[in-house]
C-alpha cells in the first residue's frame, strides 16, 4: 500500500507538466471555437491520441497508479484546458473503466481497443445508464435486456438519455434491467458493438456549458447484441442474481435497493479532480486580471474586497483538492469509505467550481460577462459538476446515509 502523500514523485511532476503543457499549447486555445461550435473537437481528440494522452494505455496507467494520483492530477491539467474538450478526450476512459472494471480479460482486449481506434482514424466511446425516468433514481431504470438462449444473444429494448458520446460512439456500453424484481441489483451492463442495427442517436441536447462535449439520447430498438457481450459473462451474472435473490428473500421480499445512492464512492473522485481544474483556470485568471486592471488610481487587488475574495477562492480549491487527494488515495488501496469520502470529495469540488468561477466573473466585472474571457465560459462548464455522476443533493444523501447508517429521504 502507498503511504499517502501530497507530494507528487519525480515521474508523475513528469507527465503533469506535460499534460499542462498540452492543456496550455493545444486544448486552450481551440476551446472558445468549440464552445461555440458545440461539436465533438476531433482534431483535437486526435492531437491527443497522436501524443498519446488519448489511449488506453495512458488512461490504465493513471488508473491503476499506486499512490491514487495519477487520475486526479491528469483531470485537473485536461480540465484547467477547458472542460468540454477535456470531456470529449476522457468521455471514452469512463466508459473503457467500465469494461476493465467488470469485463473478462477477452472483452476487455476486443472492446477497449475499438473504442479508441487509432491516432490516424480515431474513435469515441458512451457509457449509457440515464434515462428520462431514470437519472437519480437508478433504480427505476426501464430499458430491458432479454436473453435468447436459442441463438445465444440478448434483446436490448428502452431509450437512454444523457449519454456523453451517445451516437457518435463506436461502442457503446449500455446499463440494462436483466430481473426487474431486484430493483438495481438486477442490472447487467452490455457491449453494443459498432454499426449494430437497431441502435440509434435520438435528440441532441443543445447545452449550458460543455458544449464541445457531445451529450444525445440513445435508442435501443430491438437491438440484438452477443451473449459475449454482457460484460463478465453469463455465469458471473448468474451467481450474482442467485445472491441478490437470496438476500431479498431474506429481506421479506422487498426490492433490493441501492440505486444511486451507494455507488461510485471511488469514481466519483475523478470528477472532483475535474471541478478542481475548472475552479483553478478561472481563479488564475482572475489574479491576473485583478493584479493588472486599476480603478481608483490602484489595482483592483489592492481592495480588500478583492483580495480577500480571492483568498477564499484559493483556500476553497486548495480544500477541494485534498478532499479529491485523498479520497483517491483510499480508492486505489481498497479502504473502506466509511464517511461516503468520495461522495465528500465530489461534493465539495463541485460546489467550489461553482462558487469559484462565479466570483472570477464578478472580479472581471463587465469583461467577465463577454465571451472575450474565458471566466465566462468556465462558469457555464461548471454547472455540470454539480449535477452529473450524482447531484449535490445525491452526495449528501450518500453521505448522511453513511454517517448515520439510516434510510434519510
Ligand atoms: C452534460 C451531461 C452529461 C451526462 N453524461 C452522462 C453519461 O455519459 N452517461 C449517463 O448514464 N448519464 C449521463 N448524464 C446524466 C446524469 O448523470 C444525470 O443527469 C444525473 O444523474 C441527474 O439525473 P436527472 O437529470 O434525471 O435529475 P433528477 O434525478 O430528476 O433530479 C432533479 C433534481 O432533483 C433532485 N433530487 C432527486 N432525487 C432526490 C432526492 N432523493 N433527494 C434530494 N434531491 C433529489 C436532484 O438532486 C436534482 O436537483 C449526463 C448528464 C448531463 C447533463
Amino acid at each position: 500500500m502507498a503511504e499517502f502523500t501530497m507530494e507528487l514523485n519525480d515521474e508523475q511532476r513528469e507527465v503533469r507538466d506535460w499534460l499542462h503543457g498540452f492543456a496550455a499549447d493545444v486544448i486552450r486555445p481551440a476551446a472558445a471555437e468549440w464552445d461555440e461550435r458545440e461539436e465533438t473537437p476531433w482534431p483535437v481528440i486526435q492531437e491527443a491520441a497522436k501524443v498519446g494522452i488519448y489511449s488506453l494505455d495512458f488512461y490504465a496507467q493513471q488508473y491503476f497508479d499506486p499512490t491514487g494520483l495519477g487520475i486526479p492530477m491528469a483531470m485537473e491539467e485536461l480540465f484547467w484546458g477547458d472542460a468540454g474538450i477535456a470531456l470529449s478526450i476522457v468521455g471514452t476512459g469512463l466508459a473503457a473503466v467500465g469494461v476493465l472494471a467488470n469485463g473478462t480479460e477477452e472483452q476487455i482486449g476486443t472492446w477497449i481497443p475499438q473504442m479508441y481506434g487509432d491516432p490516424n482514424d480515431v474513435k469515441v466511446a458512451a457509457f449509457c445508464s440515464s434515462e428520462p425516468d431514470a437519472g437519480s433514481d437508478v433504480a427505476s431504470m426501464r430499458t430491458r435486456a432479454v436473453y435468447d438462449e436459442a441463438k445465444d444473444e440478448w434483446v436490448i429494448n428502452g431509450t437512454k438519455t444523457w449519454a456523453t458520446n451517445g451516437g457518435i460512439a463506436n461502442v457503446h456500453v449500455v446499463v440494462a434491467v436483466v430481473e426487474p424484481e431486484l430493483g438495481s441489483k438486477g442490472h447487467a451492463s452490455f457491449i453494443v458493438p459498432p454499426d449494430t442495427p437497431g441502435l440509434s442517436q435520438g435528440q441532441k441536447f443543445k447545452k449550458h456549458g460543455i458544449r464541445a462535449s457531445h451529450t444525445a439520447e440513445v435508442i435501443l430498438d430491438h437491438v440484438r447484441v452477443p451473449g459475449s457481450c454482457l460484460l463478465g459473462g453469463k455465469e458471473k451474472l448468474d451467481e450474482r442474481l442467485a445472491r441478490a435473490r437470496e438476500k431479498a428473500k431474506a429481506s421479506g421480499g422487498d426490492r433490493v435497493k441501492n440505486a444511486a445512492m451507494a455507488t461510485f464512492e471511488a469514481s466519483r473522485p475523478a470528477v472532483g479532480a475535474m471541478a478542481v481544474g475548472t475552479a483553478r483556470a478561472a481563479y488564475e485568471v482572475a489574479l491576473d486580471y485583478a493584479r493588472t486592471r486599476e480603478q481608483f488610481g490602484r489595482p483592483i487587488i489592492d481592495n480588500q474586497g478583492v483580495a480577500f475574495q480571492l483568498a477564499d477562492m484559493r483556500t476553497q480549491i486548495d480544500a477541494a483538492r485534498l478532499l479529491v487527494w485523498r479520497a483517491s488515495w483510499m480508492a486505489i488501496n481498497g479502504k473502506p469509505f466509511t464517511a461516503a469520502e468520495g461522495s465528500m470529495s465530489k461534493l465539495f469540488a463541485s460546489e467550489t467550481a461553482k462558487k469559484v468561477t462565479a466570483q472570477a466573473v464578478q472580479i472581471l466585472g463587465g469583461n467577465g460577462y463577454t465571451r472575450e474571457y474565458p471566466v465566462e465560459r468556465m462558469h457555464r462548464d461548471s454547472a455540470i459538476y454539480t449535477i452529473f455522476e450524482g447531484t449535490s443533493e445525491i452526495q449528501r444523501l450518500v453521505i448522511a446515509r453513511t454517517l448515520s447508517g439510516m434510510q434519510i429521504r
